[in-house]
C-alpha cells in the first residue's frame, strides 16, 4: 500500500470540503500513548510548533513521480522525533498523538496532499481514499427503547409530572403492533425516558429492565 494510517484511532471528525466549516483532514482520536507513523516513506520538510496545528510534521513522498505531502498534527508536546531533512521509512514512529495547537482532546489531524501543502491547502485530497476505511464514532449515540409484544399496555405519563401508577395519561399497546419502538428523546431520571409518541405527543414512560423492556443503540 502506498499510505498506511498514520496512527490507532477511531474517526472522530473526517475529511469535509464541500461545505463550512471546511476540514482538510480528518481526526483519528485514541486515548493513551498512541504512537503517530510516517503513513508513507519521504523526507521531512517541517517539524516545529504551529499555534493551529501545535506540534507538527510535515513529511513530502514521491510516490511513482507523483509528488505528496502528509501533515500529523497536534502530536504530543516534546514527542517529535524527526527534522527537516531526515528520511522517514513507511511506519516508523515519528511522535505520539497528543492535543498541542487547536485541538479539543487528544487526537491526531492528518492531512494528504496530493502535490505540496500550500496555505491555502488547495491540494488536499480524503486521506480515506488512500488509507482505507476507518471506524467511524456517531456524533450523538442514539438509543431506542423496544415494548416487547408480550405486553397488553404501557402506561405513559405527562412530562411534568411523576411517571408512577396514578398519573398516566394514556396507554400504548404493543401486542396490538407485534411490539413498539421509539426513540429515546431524553433520560430525565434513571429508567424514565422521553419518547414522542403518535397518540399522546411526548411523554415519559417508565423502562426499567424489570419492566421487560429492552434499550438498544442503533
Ligand atoms: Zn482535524
Amino acid at each position: 500500500m502506498d499510505f498506511i494510517k498514520p496512527s490507532l484511532g477511531v474517526l472522530t471528525n473526517p475529511f469535509q470540503i464541500r461545505s463550512n466549516p471546511k476540514h482538510f483532514g480528518l481526526d483519528l482520536a485514541l486515548p493513551g500513548n498512541v504512537s503517530v507513523k510516517a503513513a508513507a516513506a519521504g523526507t521531512v520538510t517541517r517539524s516545529y510548533v504551529s499555534d493551529s496545528y501545535g506540534e507538527v510534521i510535515f513529511i513530502q513522498h514521491s510516490i511513482n513521480g507523483q509528488p505528496y505531502e502528509t501533515v500529523y498534527a497536534h502530536m504530543r508536546k516534546g514527542s517529535r522525533k524527526c527534522k527537516p531533512g531526515d528520511y522517514v521509512k513507511q511506519g516508523q514512529v515519528i511522535g505520539y498523538m497528543g492535543s498541542t495547537g487547536d485541538a479539543k482532546g487528544q487526537h491526531l489531524h492528518f492531512e494528504l496532499h496530493r502535490g505540496r501543502w500550500n496555505g491555502a491547502k488547495t491540494n488536499a485530497v480524503n486521506p480515506l481514499d488512500y488509507i482505507g476505511a476507518i471506524q467511524e464514532v456517531p456524533k450523538e449515540k442514539k438509543k431506542m427503547i423496544i415494548l416487547p409484544s408480550e405486553a397488553e399496555s404501557w402506561r405513559v405519563y405527562p412530562l411534568d409530572q411523576a411517571a408512577v401508577k396514578g398519573n398516566e395519561i394514556g396507554y400504548l399497546n404493543p401486542k396490538k403492533y407485534a411490539g413498539l419502538q421509539y426513540n429515546i428523546v431524553g433520560n430525565p431520571q434513571k429508567d424514565v425516558y422521553t419518547i414522542v409518541t403518535s397518540d399522546f405527543g411526548k411523554v415519559n414512560i417508565y423502562g426499567a429492565l424489570s419492566t421487560g423492556v429492552r434499550i438498544v443503540n442503533v
